[in-house]
């Protein structure tokens, strides 16, 4: 059964069978179940990887369903969260594998255990707070990660391997200040984009998970499918940067204990405030403008108002939220990270 199931991936030189023997004993990670992460899980299920992890603390909604393809109607009808209705198609489409949901918010009290045991960590999240907080998880841990994101019709995508390629920080050393990066839910994203960058890391997966190491691509991609760009910045000969707070000092400042969003919970008021750890100074004019197509939007020079659907955010100059309708911390994070990017 297995033979014929896989004879044609079997059949490609750079996996072969002891490839495929690799892939089947395989365990994964997918942080992130949305665009990228479903289209990744997909791919490395029918190819065999043994044992999958999908972690997400969001539900589906009707307005995921033309890019992220692992739901159907029925599941945002049942608001199911992403990673049951995703391990539950995952089954459908191949039962010799093990897929384990985990419908939680990897922050970084969580982080080292939901990647402590796996071989590889693959990157669907949506947002920079949480890729700043696997590259310091995977540096200190040593676990390969491999980094993917897309907007609009642009994506880009690098392998990070531990002290031996650049890390996220060494090529980007600060995390962007939130509302300044468009999102899927500011500036909308084409699903043609997103299958390129899922294929670009499932493919750098594959390479990693059968020990074609060679193989690597070596570079940060870069893809607008709609300009018609396509770069290849090679990084493989630069290795870990000096001076790059994670892996050459090995300060880990997203794992520490006052790291990550401060998350309060307004009692009584069905609200939640978020509080990034380093106040950034958010433009409320602009980010205006990037949220009036989506919703009711007002400001003043003090704060921002946006309402969506059933929410309402208060968005203030230093970067604090105040997110009302809500008074479960998974949801207003993931509110905040897809209007202001992190
Ligand atoms: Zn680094």
């Amino acid at each position: 059964m297995r033979n014929d199931r896989y004879s044609r991936q079997l059949l490609f030189s750079g996996i072969g069978g002891d490839g495929q023997e690799r892939l089947s004993r395989a365990h994964v990670v997918i942080i992130g179940c949305g665009a990228l992460g479903a289209m990744q899980a997909e791919m490395l299920a029918r190819a065999g990887v043994g044992r999958l992890r999908l972690i997400d603390r969001d539900f589906v909604e009707e307005s995921n369903l033309h890019r992220q393809v692992l739901f159907e109607e029925s599941d945002a009808a049942a608001r199911l969260p992403k990673a049951v209705a995703g391990a539950a198609r995952l089954a459908r489409i191949n039962s010799d594998i093990s897929v384990e949901p985990l419908v939680r918010d990897a922050n970084q009290t969580n982080i080292e255990q939901m990647i402590g045991d796996v071989d590889l960590v693959i990157d669907g999240t949506d947002n920079f707070e949480t890729r700043y907080l696997i590259n310091d998880a995977a540096v200190k841990l040593s676990k390969p990660w491999v980094y993917g994101a897309a907007v609009g019709a642009h994506g880009v995508q690098m392998t990070i391997r531990p002290r031996i390629t650049p890390c996220l920080r060494c090529i980007f050393p600060e995390m962007p200040a939130p509302g300044t990066s468009p999102t899927c839910d500011t500036a909308g994203v084409i699903l043609p984009i997103i299958a390129t960058i899922a294929a670009a890391q499932v493919t750098e997966a594959l390479k990693l998970l059968t020990g074609r190491e060679a193989q690597l691509h070596g570079a940060l991609l870069q893809y607008d499918l709609w300009e018609n760009r396509f770069s290849r910045l090679r990084i493989d000969k630069m290795g870990p940067q000096q001076g790059c707070r994670t892996c050459d000092d090995g300060i880990y400042d997203f794992l520490g204990t006052r790291a990550g969003q401060m998350v309060t919970s307004l009692c009584g008021r069905n609200a939640i405030q978020i509080s990034p750890p380093e106040p950034a100074p958010v433009e409320l004019p602009k980010l205006a403008e990037q949220l009036r197509n989506i919703g009711e939007v007002s400001y003043n020079a003090y704060l921002l108002k946006f309402r969506t659907g059933e929410f309402e955010l208060t968005i203030f100059p230093d970067s604090r939220c105040l997110i009302r309708g809500t008074d479960d911390q998974m949801v207003a994070r993931s509110l905040y990270a897809r209007y202001l990017g992190t």
